[in-house]
C-alpha cells in the first residue's frame, strides 16, 4: 500500500468499504475507477480501458465517464444488478494543500433509485427485507424511497409465500441478515430479485423511531428497522419523505399466488413480459403516475370486505352518471404532477426550481378538482372533496418566489421572482442599473467617436470592452482607450470606467446567484415541512384518479355494477373476456353466461382446441378480480361471491427457471390450490393431466376433480379434453357438463364460441380430422376403434377405460409392449409358460434359442 500514491492510497481506504460495489471516484471533471472496477466497468459500459501509473512498477487498469454523463451509466450498472458508491471530493480544491478529502456521498443500488430513467412513472420501485425468526416466521417489510411508503407484515413458515410478496411488488433489491439461508436467496434471486444486500443490524439506531412508533410486534419493529438502517447507511442523508410504516396482512385481501397471476396476465402478459395485453393495460385510464401506481397496486391485491368494495363501487358509480363532470376532472388531473415522488426529491435535496413550479401547478388544480366534486352532490364524493387539502401556503410561497419558467441549474440565478426579497432587489438594481450605464455609454462613445459600428461587448476572459473595427480606428484619437485585445479585423478597448462598473455589475451578480441559491434553499425547506400534507393529499388524488378510470373504462366498454352474493352464487349473464374483447376489436365476442350455485359446484367443460375453453375460464377469474378491486364488469348482469383466493393451472406457464418438468410444475400447482383452497375460492384448471400418459393423466384428473367436489367445495372450473370423464356427472352431484360448441359450415370447423349445457359431442375430434384431410383409412380406423371403445363395458364409477381394439389383418410388432388388461383370465398354463419366458436371459440367448 504504502508504495502507491497518495491518491491511490486514497482509493482503496475508500474501496475497502465498498467491495460489492463499483466505486465512482470523482477526479476533477471525471468519475474514474481503477483495478478489477475499471476492468468490469469498461466491459459492462463499452468504455475505453486505460492504465496509468500509481508508485509502483504496475500499470494500474482504469476507466472514467465525464461527472456530467454519469447518471447514464449509472443507470446502466444498476439496471444490470450493481451498486455504485459515489465518491466526491469534500473539500474545495483551491482552498486545500496537499490531498482533496473524498468521501462516499451515496451508495446507489437497484432497490434504493431516485430519479431518472432507472425509475418507471407508473410502476413503483421496491426495495425489501426479510427477516427469519426462530419460530420458523418471515418478517417482511418493503418500501419505495422515492414515494417514502413502507409497509410490513409477518409471513407464515411457508417461504412461498415470501416469494409470492417478492414477486407481487417486483421487488429489485432484498435486504437480509449476512446468515441469511443460502438457498432461499437463490429463490428470491430466480424472482428476478437483481440484488441481495446485508444488514445485521435489526434495531433501530436511527431517528426514524416515530415511523415504527404504530408497529406493535417486536418483529416487525426489528424487520422495518433492518430496513430503514440500510437505506440510512447506502443513502447517507436524512429521509424526511419516509411516511410512518403501515401494516399488512396478506388475508386481508384475495390471495392469488403468483403463477396465477401471471396465468391470468394481470399486470404483463406471459409471453412479452410487457403491460400491453394485461388487465392492467385494459384497465389504465388513469391520467396521473401516481394513480398508475395505485391502479397496479389495486390489481394485485383485490379486496375481499364487502362493505369496502362497495364503497369504491358507488364512488364509479356517481363519476359514471356525471360525464361532463367527469371530462373536466381528467382534464384537471392531468396537470397533476407526481407529488409523491416529487416530495421524495424536496427531501432527498435533489429538487429543482422547474419541480416547485410543477409542484405549484398540481396544487393550483386542487380546488378546481373540489369544485367539481362537490358539484356532483354526492355524499360519497364530498368526503373524497373534503380529503383534498390545496396546502394553499406552500402555493402561496412558490407563486411569490418562483419565477414561472426558471432555468434547470440552480446556480445561474433567475429563479427567484422580483419583489420576493428586498436583498435581492437591490442586488439586481445594481446589476440592472450599471448595465443601462452601459448601454448609454455606448450611445455616448458612438457620437463622440462618430463611428456608428463602436458596440460595447462582454466576454467571460476580458470582461466587459469597446470593440472597434479596423476600419474606424483611425477615428480614435491616440490614447482615447487603454487596448485590450486584437481581433483579425477588430480592436477590443476598455476605459477604467468601464472596468469599475463591470466589477460593480459582476459583484452583483455574483451576491444574486449565492442568495437566489440560498433562497432557494430556505424555500425548499419550508416545502419540505408540508411533506406530510403532500403525501396525504396524493394519495387522496391517486384514489380519485383510479376511480375516474374505472367510471371511464366501464362506461366505455358497457360493463356493469356486480352484485355480491353470500350464498355463494354465481349468476353472469352475457360475460366476456375483458382484454379478449378489446382485443378483438371489430371481431365479435361472444358472450357468455355462467351459473354456478350449492347445485354447481364444479363445471367441466369439453369442447375441440380452439373453442374457447380457457378464455371462458379466465373470464369467470377476471370477472372476479374486477368485481373485487371495485370496478364494473364485462357482463350484462352479475352476481358473484366473494372469493378468498383464485387458483389457476392454465397452459403454458412453462417454468424454465427452476428446471422443473411441465408435468411438475402443473402437479405443485394442483397441490398449491388444492391444499389452500377453501370453500370460498375459485379453481380453474386447464386441461390439468395433460402432461403424462393417458391413463395416468385421466386418472389424476378424475381423482383432483373428485377431491375438490368432496372435501374442498370451491367453485371450480375444469377443462379437459378426456371426454370419458363426462360421466362424472352421474357420481358427484355438484358436478356439471358444460361444453363449447361448434359447427362444420362448408366443410369448414366454425367455432361458435358459445358454451352449452352438457358434454360436447364425442365423435367431434375425428370430424374435425377428416376436416384437415387425414388419409381416409385413418379417418376410418380411427372410428372404428371409437365404435369398439363406445362399446366396451364401462363401470359407472371408473369411466377409465382401457381397450386393445383389434386391428383386422395386422402386422404384429416386435416392440409393443404385452398389454395387462386382457378381457380373459390367463390359464394357469399359459401362466407358466409365460413365468418360463420372463426368466430367459435375453442377452445370454442365440437367436436360434429365442425361437425355440
Ligand atoms: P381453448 O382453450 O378451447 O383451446 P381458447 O380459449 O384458447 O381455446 O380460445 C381460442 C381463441 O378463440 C382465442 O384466442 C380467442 O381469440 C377466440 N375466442 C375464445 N372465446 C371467444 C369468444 N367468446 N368470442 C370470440 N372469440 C373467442
Amino acid at each position: 500500500m504504502a508504495a502507491y500514491t497518495p491518491m491511490i492510497q486514497q482509493y482503496l481506504t475508500v474501496k475497502a468499504d465498498y467491495q460489492d460495489a463499483f466505486l465512482f471516484f470523482r477526479l476533477g471533471d471525471f468519475y474514474e475507477m481503477f483495478f478489477d472496477d475499471a476492468i468490469k466497468a469498461s466491459q459492462e459500459l463499452e468504455i475505453t480501458l486505460t492504465s496509468r501509473g500509481g508508485g509502483t512498477d504496475e500499470r494500474i487498469p482504469m476507466c472514467g465517464v465525464p461527472y456530467h454523463a454519469a447518471a447514464t451509466y449509472i443507470e446502466q450498472l444498476i439496471s444490470k444488478g450493481y451498486k455504485v458508491a459515489v465518491c466526491e471530493q469534500t473539500e474545495d480544491p483551491k482552498q486545500t494543500k496537499g490531498m482533496v478529502k473524498r468521501e462516499v456521498v451515496q451508495l446507489i443500488t437497484p432497490g434504493t433509485v431516485m430519479d431518472g430513467k432507472g425509475l418507471t412513472d407508473k410502476e413503483n420501485n421496491y426495495i425489501a427485507s426479510i427477516t427469519a425468526f426462530d419460530d420458523q416466521t418471515y418478517g417482511f417489510a418493503y418500501n419505495d424511497i422515492s414515494t417514502g411508503e413502507s409497509r410490513v407484515t409477518l409471513l407464515s413458515t411457508n417461504f412461498d409465500e415470501v416469494l409470492n410478496e417478492l414477486s407481487v411488488l417486483s421487488a429489485k433489491e432484498v435486504v437480509v441478515a449476512s446468515n441469511f439461508d443460502g438457498e432461499l436467496q437463490k429463490k428470491m434471486r430466480e424472482r428476478d430479485v437483481l440484488a441481495i444486500s446485508f444488514e445485521d443490524n435489526s434495531s433501530l439506531e436511527m431517528n426514524y423511531a416515530h415511523l415504527l412508533e404504530d408497529l406493535n410486534q417486536d418483529k416487525l419493529k426489528q424487520t422495518t428497522a433492518r430496513l430503514f438502517n440500510y437505506l440510512y447507511r447506502s443513502q447517507k442523508r436524512s429521509l424526511d419523505h419516509l411516511q410512518s410504516v403501515t401494516t399488512y396482512q396478506i388475508h386481508h385481501y384475495m390471495k392469488i399466488d403468483y403463477y396465477s397471476k401471471r396465468n391470468l396476465e394481470l399486470t404483463e402478459t406471459i409471453r412479452s413480459k410487457g403491460k400491453k395485453g394485461s388487465l392492467l393495460w385494459l384497465l389504465d385510464e388513469t391520467m396521473t403516475a401516481m394513480g398508475g401506481r395505485m391502479l397496479k397496486t389495486w390489481i394485485d391485491r383485490p379486496l375481499i370486505n364487502q362493505a369496502e368494495i362497495e364503497q369504491r363501487q358507488s364512488i364509479v358509480e356517481v363519476l359514471m352518471n356525471h360525464y361532463f363532470e367527469r371530462q373536466e376532472l381528467r382534464e384537471k388531473l392531468k396537470e397533476v404532477y407526481d407529488l409523491e415522488r416529487l416530495a421524495g426529491r424536496v427531501a432527498f435535496g435533489n429538487v429543482n426550481a422547474r419541480d416547485l413550479v410543477q409542484l405549484k401547478r398540481s396544487l393550483m388544480q386542487v380546488p378546481f378538482l373540489k369544485q367539481i366534486l362537490q358539484g356532483m352532490q354526492n355524499e360519497q364524493v364530498d368526503k373524497i372533496a373534503g380529503l383534498l387539502d390545496p396546502c394553499e401556503e406552500v402555493t402561496d410561497l412558490l407563486e411569490q418566489a418562483i419565477v414561472e419558467n426558471p432555468p434547470l441549474s440552480l446556480k445561474e440565478g433567475n429563479i427567484i421572482r422580483d419583489g420576493y426579497n428586498a436583498q435581492l432587489d437591490q442586488y439586481r438594481d445594481a446589476s440592472r442599473n450599471g448595465k443601462t450605464w452601459i448601454a448609454q455609454l455606448e450611445r455616448e462613445e458612438r457620437e463622440k467617436t462618430g463611428i456608428k459600428s463602436l458596440k460595447v461587448g462582454y466576454n467571460r476572459v476580458f470582461g466587459y470592452y469597446i470593440e472597434i473595427t479596423r476600419a474606424n480606428l483611425h477615428l480614435l484619437e491616440e490614447g482615447q482607450y487603454e487596448r485590450k485585445q486584437t481581433l483579425s479585423n477588430a480592436e477590443r478597448f476598455i476605459t477604467p470606467d468601464l472596468k469599475e462598473k463591470e466589477a460593480l455589475i459582476l459583484q452583483a451578480e455574483e451576491k444574486c446567484g449565492e442568495l437566489e441559491y440560498e433562497l432557494f434553499t430556505e424555500i425548499r425547506e419550508v416545502v419540505k415541512e408540508q411533506i406530510p400534507r403532500l403525501q396525504a393529499l396524493a394519495k387522496t388524488i391517486s384514489e380519485l384518479d383510479v376511480l375516474q378510470c374505472f367510471a371511464m373504462v366501464s362506461e366505455d366498454r358497457h360493463y356493469v355494477k356486480p352484485q355480491f352474493s353470500t350464498e355463494r352464487r354465481v349468476a353472469v349473464k352475457d360475460g366476456r373476456h375483458p382484454v379478449v374483447e378489446k382485443v378483438l376489436n371489430a371481431q365479435e365476442y361472444v358472450p357468455n353466461d355462467c351459473h354456478m350455485d350449492s347445485d354447481r359446484e364444479v363445471l367441466l367443460i369439453t369442447g375441440p382446441n380452439m373453442s374457447g375453453k380457457s378464455t371462458y375460464m379466465r373470464q369467470i377469474a377476471l370477472t372476479a378480480i374486477l368485481a373485487q378491486i371495485g370496478c364494473f364488469v364485462p357482463a350484462s348482469e352479475a352476481v358473484l361471491p366473494i372469493f378468498d383466493q383464485v387458483f389457476t393451472r392454465i397452459g403454458a406457464a412453462d417454468d424454465l427457471i427452476s428446471g422443473q418438468s411441465t408435468f411438475m410444475v402443473e402437479m405443485l400447482e394442483a397441490k398449491n390450490a388444492i391444499t389452500n383452497a377453501t370453500q370460498n375460492s375459485l379453481i380453474l384448471f386447464d386441461e390439468i393431466g395433460r402432461g403424462t400418459s393417458t391413463y395416468d393423466g385421466m386418472a389424476l384428473a378424475q381423482a383432483i376433480i373428485e377431491y375438490i367436489h368432496k372435501r374442498i367445495g370451491a367453485k371450480t372450473l375444469f377443462s379437459t379434453h378426456y371426454h370419458e370423464l363426462t360421466v362424472l356427472d352421474e357420481e358427484l352431484s355438484k358436478l356439471k357438463n358444460i361444453h363449447v360448441s361448434a359447427i362444420e359450415h362448408n366443410g369448414k370447423v366454425v367455432f361458435l364460441h358459445k358454451i352449452k349445457e352438457g358434454p360436447a359431442d364425442k365423435s367431434y375430434g375425428i370430424h374435425v380430422a377428416q376436416l384437415a384431410e387425414l388419409p381416409a383409412e385413418l379417418i376410418s380406423r380411427a372410428n372404428e376403434i371409437l365404435t369398439a371403445l363406445e362399446h366396451s363395458d364401462v363401470q359407472a364409477d371408473v369411466p377409465v377405460k382401457a381397450a386393445v381394439i383389434e386391428e383386422k389383418p395386422a402386422q404384429l410388432s416386435f416392440f409393443d409392449e404385452p398389454k395387462e388388461t386382457k378381457k380373459r383370465e390367463l390359464t394357469s398354463k399359459e401362466k407358466r409358460v409365460l413365468e418360463k419366458i420372463k426368466e430367459i436371459e435375453l442377452l445370454e440367448v442365440t437367436p436360434l434359442q429365442a425361437i425355440n
